[in-house]
């Protein structure tokens, strides 16, 4: 799409190969499905009206739509945050550059979730750090008998966790601070978060830059906040209550420590999909 051609005609077919092509040079990891998720955003439709589409001509307005997303995704700018949305767990969420955009990873602990909660009675889940909601909108939405307060110490994140369980019809309790301090007093049937627990400092691709450092950073190696969390759940669980905490590569030894040593029983890891451990399940 280079000014000289201008003028021609350029059908879906065409920009979709173009930007494969640039998305392929610049080394990007999914540079077709890229392409599509952008393309089809700017055309308004699913990624299967791509496919119906291929031969329909761009308007000048696309055109130039789409060169500028495909700047800002040569930039590295993730394209969760260039279509402002993004699946998770089977449903459609908001995402702005204020949250995280959810990871496929974060399913291991959604599943550990239903797998321990009843199916069809009431339980209540706190979901602390919240960020887009992920975790308590899917749980809402797959249990809708369990009582879900979701915490956030960023109020910019907050509401975009309230435009998200509007959008997927899951009311839930959302409440703005740091850790507990917005629970102070209640227990909850199940405590669950996946915290910021990137080592600051760590070397990271560059797609992460365009996140917001305060979900993805911890100090001491990453660890700082998932201690807090297992030093302070205690106190807001219930009887027999359950912890469950996403943490990163290589965080399991000293996780399963610190667990072991606040007095928690029933210690185990889960591993995702990829078979990397990242959940901790922990009882009171
Ligand atoms: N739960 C979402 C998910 O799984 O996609 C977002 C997780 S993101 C890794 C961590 C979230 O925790 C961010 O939204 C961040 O604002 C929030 N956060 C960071 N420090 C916090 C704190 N001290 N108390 C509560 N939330 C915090
Ligand atoms: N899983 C994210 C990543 O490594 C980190 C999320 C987090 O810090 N909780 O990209």
């Amino acid at each position: 799409m280079t000014d000289e051609r201008e003028h021609r005609t350029w059908t879906v077919r065409d920009v979709v190969r173009w930007m494969t092509q640039r998305f392929t040079e610049a080394k990007l990891d999914s540079p077709r499905l890229d392409a599509e998720l952008v393309c089809a955003h700017v055309l308004g439709c699913d990624r299967v009206g791509i496919y119906l589409a291929m031969d329909r001509p761009l308007s000048s307005r696309e055109r130039d739509t789409l060169r500028a997303l495909v700047r800002r995704r040569l930039a590295r700018e993730p394209v969760a945050y260039l279509i402002r949305r993004r699946e998770f767990f089977g449903l459609s969420f908001a995402v702005t550059p204020d949250v995280l955009i959810p990871r496929p990873d974060t399913e291991t602990l959604v599943e550990a979730a239903l797998d321990l909660g009843p199916a069809e009675g009431g339980w209540s889940l706190l979901d602390l750090g919240t960020g887009s909601g992920a975790i308590a909108v899917a749980l809402a939405h797959a249990r809708p008998a369990w009582r879900v307060t979701a915490t956030d110490v960023s109020a910019k994140a907050l509401a975009v966790a309230r435009e998200n369980a509007a959008r997927n019809q899951t009311p839930m309790e959302l409440l703005e601070g740091g850790l507990f301090v917005p629970v102070a007093g209640r227990r909850f049937d199940l405590v669950a978060s996946n915290p910021p627990y990137v080592p600051r400092g760590s070397a990271v691709q560059p797609e992460l830059g365009h996140e917001p450092p305060g979900a993805l950073f911890a100090d001491d190696d990453g660890l700082a906040l998932l201690f807090a969390i297992l030093d302070e759940a205690d106190g807001h669980l219930e009887d027999g209550g359950h912890l469950l905490l996403e943490f990163g590569q290589g965080q399991d030894g000293p996780l399963k420590e610190r667990a072991r040593a606040a007095g928690w029983s029933e210690i185990r890891v889960l591993a995702d999909l990829a078979g990397i451990p990242r959940v901790l399940h922990a009882r009171r």
